[in-house]
């Protein structure tokens, strides 16, 4: 038995019965149709749960895990569940669910080649798959980071540095000083605000005419500019976050390549859009991306957290991330055999090879389970904003192109929505937050989850009825 085993020693022995209670605990999970919306968490209830756990011998797995149960998951909000329509919702597969367990009772890093090359060659496997989609050539290539907002980071990271080393070449060692910017919509998302910050690059920004960038807005802009050599990318969305609006990608590429910018593409919410034959054309010129992000995590059904960033010229990336060091000498070869270092395609070095989860589920499920999934978010979306138009007290804002949906109910302010969405929640009907556009409070569906339904929709639809949820 494990009980007259020091406890330093225990806790890396295998313990049966912890095993099953937790393995049991994820069956259970694993086998609900429908995960519970469950509820908001109030910190002092919460304080009261965990005060005094940390403990010097440790209390029983079963305790833990019933502290677990009974008062921290429940104050989880299911991300997970079909009703869960805020924000961007998760909707893992279950296979995906099932692997990310072996990538951790592995311990299944993803760093180099030479410690973890089976698992690289299968994520890369998958970023074929994904830079397939978007027509960028075989030689691209790139990792999985933590999500978008790494994946941003670690792209732009990229397009700085080119796009400095091209102005030392031009003008010498002074322009290592100059200021450099960066072209982004009005609308781009807040990662990208936060990059240019870290990035000390200064963002032009450019106000579409109607919140989708066009390459003439980007053109436009740069002809203006009294010194358009100082910016070295721009940033183009294939699916805004709050409105599902994918960006002129053909238009803005072609300004790119005319004025010599580094063409990102943001799809950390829409890119998975690609795979969805309905609204593919809407992605025409995805193929020019310099470097092009997509969250798994969002709307391709893989677990937190998980986000593809693809790079047409690795070696670019490889040449501005690789991280130098004695100890690292022997990931790093010259020989001219096979390297694929993820950790040289991003700011990080170690990592967890989180893009299995998506691969497993993948190879079981086939690519044509994918599509199929990501049209009933686009076809629900639609159906759902047809019945916001024939409702006499809503009004639809602008037709959706993804599966994001903004709507007004005539008459309400910011604290009728708030009402209705406390409401919902408190039924466990929805869980849905309004946001703003064009300075107005509105109302915000947003679909990711297949099991998601018309009449879950309209049951929320309906409690819009009541004259004034405050
Ligand atoms: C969600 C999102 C991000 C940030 O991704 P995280 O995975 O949350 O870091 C960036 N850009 C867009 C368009 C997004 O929707």
């Amino acid at each position: 038995m494990v009980d007259n085993v020091p406890a330093h020693q225990r806790m890396h022995h295998f313990d049966a019965a912890q095993t099953h209670l937790i393995l049991d605990y994820v069956t259970e999970r694993l086998s609900m149709d429908e995960t519970p919306l469950d509820f908001p968490g109030d910190k002092g209830v919460i304080d009261s749960v965990l005060n005094g756990l940390v403990t010097a011998e440790g209390i029983p797995t079963e305790r833990a895990l019933g502290i677990y149960d009974d008062d921290v998951s429940k104050t989880v909000l299911s991300a997970d569940s079909p009703r869960f329509w805020a924000f961007i919702p998760n909707a893992p597969t279950k296979a995906s669910l099932l692997f990310d367990m072996i990538v951790s009772a592995a311990s299944l890093q993803g760093i180099s080649w030479l410690e973890a090359a089976g698992a690289v060659a299968a994520e890369n496997q998958v970023l074929r798959w994904i830079s397939d989609a978007a027509g960028l050539p075989s030689t691209s290539g790139g990792v999985f980071v933590s999500g978008g907002s790494a994946a941003n980071l670690s792209a732009l990271t990229v397009a700085r540095d080119i796009g400095r080393r091209r102005l030392i070449e031009k003008y010498g060692p002074e322009a290592r000083l100059s200021r450099l910017r960066i072209a982004v919509s009005e609308q781009v998302h807040s990662s990208i605000k936060n990059t240019l910050s870290i990035l000390d690059i200064d963002p032009l920004i450019v106000h579409p005419a109607d919140h989708r960038l066009l390459g003439s807005d980007l053109a436009d802009v740069l002809a203006a500019d009294s010194d358009p050599e100082s910016v070295v990318g721009v940033v183009a969305t294939s699916g805004t976050t709050n409105a599902g609006i994918v960006d002129d990608l053909a238009g803005i590429s072609a300004v790119a390549k005319q004025y010599g910018l580094w063409f990102h593409v943001d799809g950390a919410y829409g890119g998975a859009g690609l795979f969805a034959p309905s609204v593919r054309a809407q992605y025409s010129g995805i193929e020019n991306a310099d470097s092009f992000i997509v969250d798994p995590h969002k709307w391709l059904f893989a677990p937190f957290d998980c986000a593809a960033l693809v790079y047409r010229d690795p070696a670019l990336a490889k040449s501005v991330h690789t991280q130098k060091a004695g100890y690292l000498d022997a990931i790093h070869h010259d020989d001219g055999s096979y390297e694929w270092n993820p950790t040289d395609y991003a700011y990080h070095l170690t990592r967890r090879a989180r893009g299995l989860p998506l691969w497993f589920s993948l190879i079981v499920n086939g690519t044509d389970a994918y599509t199929e999934a990501i049209e009933h978010g686009i076809a629900l979306t639609r159906e759902v904003a047809s019945e916001i138009e024939q409702r006499a007290n809503l009004e639809l804002i602008r037709e959706p192109t993804l599966s994001v949906v903004l709507f007004r109910r005539i008459g309400w302010t910011s604290a009728d929505y708030d009402a209705w969405a406390h409401d919902l929640l408190v039924r466990q009907v929805a869980f849905v937050t309004s946001t703003t556009w064009e300075g107005e409070v509105v109302g915000r569906f947003a679909f990711a989850h297949p099991a998601t339904t018309f009449a879950m929709v309209v049951e929320a639809l309906d409690a819009l009825d009541v004259d004034s949820a405050g």
